[in-house]
């Protein structure tokens, strides 16, 4: 796929959009002004991708919209090397986000069929280092256990426990909480083994995180 001037215009316009709206993290801007979030749609609907707007993927599931890739970013405060793991692979744009801060990322979703594509995609954009399982979200990745950072890109109707253990001692996941239409952005610090703070940052709309991973 090409990345012309015009789309990175279009991208430039796009982070524009997002300093406007508040966000200041200048490593969570440049990661989005390098990936070409149009690499992650089909051809045929190349220029909704820089509007700032979730959009369907596929498998009833949509790439979130920027200002949230923005915000969750932003939240779980990332640094180069850490170990992090993303639940909800989807389109694969947060992961290549994170991985283009310097992240180490792992990456679980339920759908076969987006994990089978974005495991595909993600090498020929150049992203080799990130590692994709398909799978159930909720039981984590105990075999790479713990992480620095765990980040969930769909709604939990609460913060599993399970995924709390799979958290470093200093660790943050970031998590939107809420069964309903809206749920609360959620930033989770641990700061013992069996303790950790909870902050609230606002309302977003996510699809649901579900059990059990789905053919
Ligand atoms: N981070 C993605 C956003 C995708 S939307 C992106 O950048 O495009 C959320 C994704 O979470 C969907 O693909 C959905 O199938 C997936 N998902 C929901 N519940 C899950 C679970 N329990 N385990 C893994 N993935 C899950």
């Amino acid at each position: 796929m090409m990345d012309s001037f015009r789309h990175q215009g279009l991208r430039k316009q796009l982070i524009e959009q997002l300093r406007l709206k508040g966000i200041s993290n200048t490593t969570v801007l440049q990661a989005m002004e390098s990936v070409p979030r149009h690499f992650f749609f089909d051809s045929s609907f190349l220029e909704f991708a820089y509007e700032d707007k979730p959009f369907p993927i596929g498998a009833g599931q949509t790439i979130s919209q920027p200002y949230t890739v923005a915000f969750q970013t932003s939240l779980l405060d990332i640094h180069k090397g850490e170990k992090v793991l993303e639940i909800g692979t989807g389109s694969g744009y947060q992961a290549c986000i994170l991985a283009k801060m310097g992240a180490k990322v792992f990456t679980i979703e339920r759908h076969k069929s987006l994990f089978d594509k974005t495991s595909k995609l993600l090498p020929a954009l150049g992203f080799h280092s990130i590692k994709t399982f398909y799978g159930d979200g909720y039981k984590g990745l105990p075999a790479f256990a713990p992480f620095d950072r765990i980040l969930i890109t769909a709604a939990a109707p609460e913060v599993p426990d399970g995924l709390l253990d799979q958290l470093k001692v200093g660790g943050h996941m970031v998590i939107p909480v809420g069964a309903s239409d809206l749920q609360t952005m959620t930033l989770i610090r641990k700061i013992a083994l069996k303790e950790h703070e909870t902050e609230t940052h606002g309302t977003f709309r996510f699809v649901p995180m579900l059990k059990d991973k789905v053919k």
